[in-house]
């Protein structure tokens, strides 16, 4: 097991990396920006370093001063949380050539999932469904005209660099392609310095539902069940739930079986998520994130194992705590993304919180890294807080999570729990009968 581990993030992940260590025995070392000095994981790591000025790329991205903070105070790990460089590959190999332990996958299978048809490539290779669509990029009108006849309209032409929902474009007819394959070619080579784009059929009303995954780095896979994250707004999840209220027993473990059987057979090791729409009982492969995610609690609530527990477990080579029959599924979760964002207009609104009071008993978990008199610095995502609600099945995890809300204060700053309590009375979502557009919908309907 590691003496030492670096958490190379910042705010509430930062926080819950930070108490998985404390559990396990393990040391803490944290980095942070100087606009950070103040937050409640530098006040608890057990040693703390200032590796920059606010800007990211100056502190959180900054390798060569992670690195060198490893070096300094001696970890032997490093947890990179979501986000900054949880996702670079480049980061993986650094550390391992410096003897440190990246606690993720291998820089190679993050490479590979980082390149969207790469990765659509794999999956297909490893009996995922995908999405029909064009084998590889498409640079030829010509041929996205025969990709789309055949498949048909409407299609997405997405980039191979893509994220964030950026680079995107639909076609509904013939004449849309020409000016969507070029506007997407543009925007991906502006945005990602890449201008590969492929073509996928374009689905109209799906779901999002995706799998967390984990190899034990002895070449077996298990899975977590899923997580339903079709409440988005600009494709930023706002609500994710565990388990679907779209799915049956037999849909996940079929679907859980094939993601299982795939991370084994990539060889795979720590956590991964494999993303899916779903559509007409049928799963499509969108694409598969190669780390911790946000919405990870509410898979914790109803299989009741600590995620974080066992990456560590993972990356030390001690394996995983559970084989998949030792997997139950128990009730149902529900987390809401609190953000320092005005409700309606989603603008940023940072500032001082002058009170800060959060919901209590049985079934619920905060996950935050504020407090009462926190200035929120306005260099980051606004997200302040996850509030995470379990219940026996999903009619109590609902009334529950009504009743936490309005426990739930946040004064001095905007925040989107006013939306939360408004969804949380809304019959679409009492029902669970919502697509992943639902919420764009909803939220044009209220201006
Ligand atoms: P990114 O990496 O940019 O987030 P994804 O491939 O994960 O891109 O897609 C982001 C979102 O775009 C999905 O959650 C979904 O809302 C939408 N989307 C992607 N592919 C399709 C598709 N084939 N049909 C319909 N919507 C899609």
């Amino acid at each position: 097991m590691f003496q030492k581990i670096l958490i190379a993030n910042r705010g509430e992940i930062a926080l819950r990396v930070l108490r998985a260590c404390k559990e396990l025995g393990i040391q803490t070392v944290v980095v942070h920006s100087t606009a950070d000095a103040d937050a409640m994981h530098v006040r608890l790591a057990d040693e703390s370093v200032c590796i920059g000025p606010p800007p990211s790329r100056d502190s959180y991205l900054n390798i060569h001063q992670i690195v060198a903070a490893c070096e300094i105070t001696g970890a032997d790990a490093v947890h990179p949380g979501y986000g900054f460089l949880s996702e670079n590959a480049k980061f993986a190999d650094i550390l391992a050539a410096h003897n440190i332990t990246f606690i993720g996958p291998s820089g190679d299978h993050i490479r590979v999932m980082g390149d969207k048809i790469e990765a659509k490539r794999t999956a297909k290779r490893l009996g995922i469904p995908v999405v029909p669509g064009s084998d590889g990029a498409v640079t030829e009108e010509k041929e996205a005209r025969r990709i789309a006849a055949e498949i048909g309209y409407p299609v997405i032409i997405k980039a191979s660099a893509g994220g964030g929902g950026r680079g995107m474009k639909v076609a509904h007819t013939e004449t849309d392609l020409e000016i969507a394959l070029q506007t997407a070619r543009s925007e991906a080579g502006a945005a990602f310095g890449d201008d590969a784009v492929y073509i996928e059929k374009y689905l109209e009303k799906p779901r999002h539902i995706e799998v967390q995954v984990f190899g034990d780095g002895f070449g077996h896979g298990v899975h977590f069940g899923e997580r339903d994250c079709s409440l988005q707004r600009r494709h930023q999840k706002v609500w994710e739930e565990a388990n679907s209220p779209a799915l049956n027993a037999e849909e996940r473990s079929r679907i859980g079986g094939i993601c299982a059987k795939a991370i084994a057979d990539l060889g795979y090791s720590g956590a991964g998520t494999i993303e899916f729409l779903y559509e007409n009982g049928e799963f499509y492969f969108i694409e598969m994130n190669t780390r911790l995610q946000v919405e990870h609690p509410v898979t914790e609530a109803i299989t009741g194992i600590d995620l974080v527990h066992e990456q560590i477990r993972v990356a030390s080579g001690g394996g995983l705590s559970v084989r998949q029959e030792d997997i139950k599924f128990n009730g149902h979760a529900i987390e809401c993304r609190i953000n320092a964002e005005d409700p309606r207009t989603f603008t940023p609104s940072p500032g001082t919180i002058t009170h800060f009071h959060t919901p209590g008993g049985l079934g619920i978990r905060v996950d935050s890294g504020v407090y009462s008199g926190y200035k929120i610095p306005p260099y980051y995502d606004s997200l302040i807080g996850k509030l995470i609600v379990h219940g026996r099945n999903r009619v109590e995890c609902m009334m529950r999570l009504r009743r936490a809300l309005d426990e739930f204060v946040v004064d001095g700053i905007k925040t989107t729990l006013p939306l939360f309590r408004d969804l949380v009375g809304n019959a679409d979502i009492a029902n669970g009968d919502y697509d992943i557009h639902w919420l764009e919908k909803y939220l044009a309907k209220g201006e």
